[in-house]
């Protein structure tokens, strides 16, 4: 696994060599691969560990004066179906530079470096007892994104994770259209704001355990909607994780 992306490395820092290689996006010093110096990727690599102390509890938010739990979460009475949530970062600063970068300008060179950060939270989650999971599972992309744009920076981080690393990936839902929300009645849409996700099949996940991934979360809604869909088919435990949170 590691000679793989030994491998991978320096193809890419060969090819970066051929065309005059990048510029860091955090500190705009010259790099030869990615657009991220060995420094920031190390910064990135050194999250801030999920223990109590300096984590929600709820949120996974990085707390700076809370104790446990963070003030939002301590506010909001709102049932919740993840088990545990663990956004990595907070998205702030170059951070919405290096996503802008990723999904929006299509620099996927970056999504072997993402998939190594979620590798180590993952593991870092494991030791510590605090995840136990049998498969990953991505929230899904807009319908008919793949077909227009090619890829989706979710979808590819599961190939890395599957390919590198070898987690499972389970594809269990399915984003509705915007079009077909609007066919939905008003019961179903009670509490659907946003996007709405499906289960693809009619699944018995009796006894099994998801890790839902997704790059940004906002305030963790879409992870809860997708962890109540897999509860719904009988998940026994669902928890969420995600490259940054918006705080
Ligand atoms: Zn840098
Ligand atoms: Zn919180």
């Amino acid at each position: 696994m590691k000679s793989i992306l030994k491998v991978y490395g320096f193809i890419q820092d060969f090819f970066s060599f051929l065309t005059g290689g990048t510029e860091c996006i955090s500190c705009g010093i010259r790099t030869l691969s990615v657009p991220l110096c060995r420094n920031c990727q190390t910064e990135l690599l050194n999250f801030v560990p999920f223990d109590n102390d300096r984590r929600c509890s709820r949120c996974g938010k990085v707390l700076i004066s809370e104790i446990g739990v963070c003030r939002e979460c301590s506010e909001s009475k709102a049932e919740r179906f993840l088990d545990g949530m663990f956004p990595v970062h907070m998205y702030r600063l170059w951070k919405k530079d290096l996503m802008f970068a990723w999904k929006s300008q299509g620099t996927r060179t970056l999504s072997p470096f993402f998939a190594s950060i979620i590798n180590k939270v993952i593991l870092n989650l494991t030791e510590n007892k605090k995840i136990e999971f049998d498969y990953i599972v991505p929230v899904p992309p807009r319908p008919g994104k793949m077909r227009k744009v090619g890829w989706d920076q979710v979808d590819e981080l599961c190939h890395y994770l599957q390919k590198f690393y070898g987690y499972e990936i389970f594809y269990p839902l399915e984003r509705i259209s915007s079009r077909e929300q609007k066919t939905l009645n008003k019961e179903q849409r009670k509490g659907n704001l946003g996007a709405v996700y499906r289960l693809k099949e009619k699944f018995n996940l009796q006894g099994r355990k998801f890790l839902i991934l997704d790059d940004v979360c906002t305030t963790g809604a879409t992870l809860d909607k997708c962890s109540r869909l897999l509860k719904s088919a009988g998940a026994e435990e669902v928890y969420g994780i995600s490259l940054f949170l918006v705080d």
